[in-house]
Formats: C-alpha cells, structure tokens, sequence
C-alpha cells in the first residue's frame, strides 16, 4: 500500500476526473500505472459546483447515492431582467458530491490494478537524452524519481506538467473564467433545478448559478470573464448576488478558482506525454463544465496510452490516435460551442431580455417548444445557450 516503487509504465499526475479515468482505463488493460495526487485527500478541496449530465456519467459508471446530492430534471436561465426561460427533461443531469465521487473514480482506478499516491506533488520530468524517462515528485518531504515511458498531464488548470513538456497552455484573460462559488446554507433551493442567471450587471461575460445540493444547501456561485475583473472581483460581484437573492443565507465553505473557457490545446501530445481535463482546456466553453469531458479525455488518454506501451511505441505519431479519438468526442463540438460563445458575449442584455421575455409566456417549456418557437421567431443565440447549459 505504502510501496516505494520507482519503475511503471505510466505515471499520471492528478488525482481529479480526468487523472482517475487515465488511471483507470489503463490499469484494467493490465498497464503498471502510478496515479499521484498532491493534496492529502482525494476529492478535496471541492472546487465546482458539481454538475455533470447523466449520460456522462452513466458512460462510465452506475449511479450510486453516496455520490449523488441532487438530481437534475429542468434548467432555468434568467434574462437581466428576471424573464426567466425553463426546460425540464427527465434524467437530465446530477449535482454530485463530488469528493465522494473523485474518489469513486480513484478507486475504481485502484481496484483495477493502479497505484494511488496522496500527498505526492510532481515537481518534474526526467529525460534520457530527448525522450521523457520519469517524473521527479515529492512525498512527504522525500524527494525521488519515478521512471515511466509515459506521462499523463491531469494537473489541472493551474498545470505545470505539459509546461515543463515544452508544450504552450498560455491561455488568453478573455477565454479564463475567474471564479467565486459558496455552498450556502438555509436557501431552499428548487432541488429539481439547477438555475443560471446572465447579465453584464450580474456576471460580465459569464453566469451566476445556483445549484441544489440538499432542502437547504446550495452551491452557489459566480463565473466572469477574466477581461472584467481587473477592477472587480469574481468575489465582488457574488457577495452582490447574494446579497440581493440570499440575504438570510449562511456560507458554510468557500472556493475560488478559474475555469478554461477556449479551445482545447492545439498541442495536447508529444513523445512519452499525454495532457487531460483542465490542463488540456478540455471544457464546454459556454457553461465551463469539465468533470464529464476530463473523464472522457481521460478514459481515451488511458486507452491509448495502453495501446502504445503496448507495442512500445509512445512516440508522437502513435500517441495521434488520442486527439482523433477526442476530437470525434467532444472536440469538434466544442470547437462549435466556442464559436456560440462567442457570439452570445457580443448580445447585449437587451436581446437577452427581449428573447426571454418572447419565449417565456408560458408556464413550463420542453426544449421542443424552445426548438419550435425558435424556428418561428428566430430568437438565435439563447436556444443555443439553453441547449449548452442542460449539457452542463
Ligand atoms: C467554481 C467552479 C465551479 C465548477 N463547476 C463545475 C460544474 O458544475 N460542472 C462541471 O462539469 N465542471 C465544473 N467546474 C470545472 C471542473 O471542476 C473541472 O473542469 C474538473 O475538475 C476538471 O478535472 P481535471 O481532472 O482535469 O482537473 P482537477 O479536478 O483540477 O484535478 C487536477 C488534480 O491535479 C492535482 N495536481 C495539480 N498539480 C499537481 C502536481 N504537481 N502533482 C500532483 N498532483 C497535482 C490537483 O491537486 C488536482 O487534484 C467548476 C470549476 C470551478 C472552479
């Protein structure tokens, strides 16, 4: 349990989502994996607000409650104005406990043969002349190295490892969205429901959001563009919204943090190296969601790794196959969504209003009426923002 072992075939830095699922997909196809994690406990700090559609998960994994703290079953998106737009469909998505859940998957990665180190923090990469050989950590104060012929890159937003790669992650303030999120208790939320609020006053360039976690618990947040909050924080504008929505609410626990709202990385491989999740910008850009899309980055990642250790050919060329077999996932609709958001960061807050308020006279609406009415009325861009946001 407490092995000291230096040699595996792969190494995977990051025990989040998309780390697990690398870890996973590669031990159960009988690959010596070493999955590291630099906090003392997997899962935490929770950072999100812990929503993921219900057929991502399902992919991969049987519901199970201890994970599950809400289900979803309708999205309801605010105008600036308050005109509010729903849509309800059965099963649409979970709001998790996620430090349950990250370590489900860590688990999971473990049962299948991977070997999880905590409190272990990669503090480099080792080469045998150009290839990468290893990753130099840190476990409890003990410096050592690690020898691997490959390398997964799960660390996050804030990652390092593909850097030190040679690979560029610099991304633009306009595609980082900056952060604040509180779980709020005695708020009542609407459990089935996980609500979004836009607006330049509200959230410039990005969303408030309010997801249920209990009768009385709530994870909510802010999300801004890094463009805006050079004179006012994330933090700023969320003590505002709930100052106004949640006045009597009590925080319990506190997150900032920045979400990759771009494109996925151009470089996302290289010899001996494989980048996952946040750190690849791997992310629906409209809603930021990135724990299903890290998974299913992951999951490839892991395959294709095990392949090519497989037949000992982790080069560049052979490593290909796992941007084809992303894209074909979730790339190529990413890169539309990106062009969606584009667009909607161009509206202005009158034609959010003006096309909520069209399409908002009824009580309840089906993502069908929103289609309907959409083709009649041409509202443009809010359909696509509906659509994005029930994928969370
Ligand atoms: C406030 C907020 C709300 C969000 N809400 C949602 C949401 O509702 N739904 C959704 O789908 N997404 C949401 N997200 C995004 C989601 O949390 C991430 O996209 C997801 O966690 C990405 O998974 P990952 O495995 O790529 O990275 P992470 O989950 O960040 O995991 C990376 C891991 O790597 C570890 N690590 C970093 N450096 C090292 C190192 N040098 N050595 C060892 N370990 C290292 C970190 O400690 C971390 O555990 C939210 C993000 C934020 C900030």
């Amino acid at each position: 349990m407490f092995s000291t072992k230096d040699v595996f075939d792969m190494v995977v830095v990051g025990g989040g989502p998309g780390g697990a699922m690398a870890a996973w997909a590669a031990a159960e196809r009988g690959i010596d994996v070493l999955m590291i994690e630099k906090d003392r406990e997997i899962g935490v700090p929770v950072r999100c607000a812990e929503g993921i559609a219900v057929d991502t998960v399902h992919r991969f994994l049987d519901p199970a409650p201890h994970w599950i703290s809400a289900k979803i079953e309708g999205v309801r998106l605010y105008a600036p104005s308050g005109a509010s737009l729903e849509f309800t469909q059965e099963g649409m998505g979970y709001v998790l406990e996620r430090r349950v859940f990250d370590r489900e998957l860590a688990n999971r990665a473990a049962k299948a043969g991977a070997e999880v180190r905590i409190s272990t923090c990669a503090t480099g990469l080792v080469r045998d002349a150009d290839r990468i050989a290893g990753v130099r950590m840190v476990t409890r104060g003990r410096e050592y190295t690690v020898q691997c012929p490959l390398v997964i890159a799960a660390d996050g937003v804030e990652s390092r490892v593909a850097r030190w790669a040679g690979i560029n992650t610099l991304i633009a303030l306009r595609d980082l969205e900056v952060t604040t999120q509180y779980l709020l208790d005695n708020v009542r939320p609407d459990k089935g429901y996980c609500e979004f609020f836009l607006g330049q006053q509200i959230a410039p360039g990005g969303y408030a959001w309010i997801f249920p976690k209990s009768s009385d618990t709530a994870n909510v947040g802010i999300g801004v563009c890094g463009r805006y909050t050079r004179h006012k924080s994330s933090t700023a504008y969320l003590h505002e919204f709930i100052e106004r929505r949640f006045p009597d609410s009590t925080p319990l626990a506190m997150v900032v943090g920045s979400v990759p709202v771009a494109h996925t990385l151009d470089e996302i491989f290289t010899d001996g190296l494989m980048v996952v999740g946040d750190a690849a910008h791997q992310v629906n850009p409209i809603s930021g969601g990135g724990i299903g899309t890290a998974m299913i980055a992951g999951e490839i990642a892991g395959r294709v790794g095990a392949e090519a250790i497989k037949t000992g050919d982790v080069s560049k060329k052979r490593l290909a196959q796992y941007r084809k077999d992303w894209d074909e996932a979730y790339g190529n609709h990413q890169r539309r969504v990106y062009r969606v958001k584009e667009a909607i960061n161009k509206l202005k807050d009158a034609t959010f209003d003006a096309t909520a308020e069209r399409l908002g006279q009824k009580d309840r609406i089906t993502l069908r009426e929103v289609f309907l009415t959409a083709l009649r009325h041409q509202p443009g861009m809010l359909i696509e923002v509906v659509r994005m946001f029930a994928r969370i």
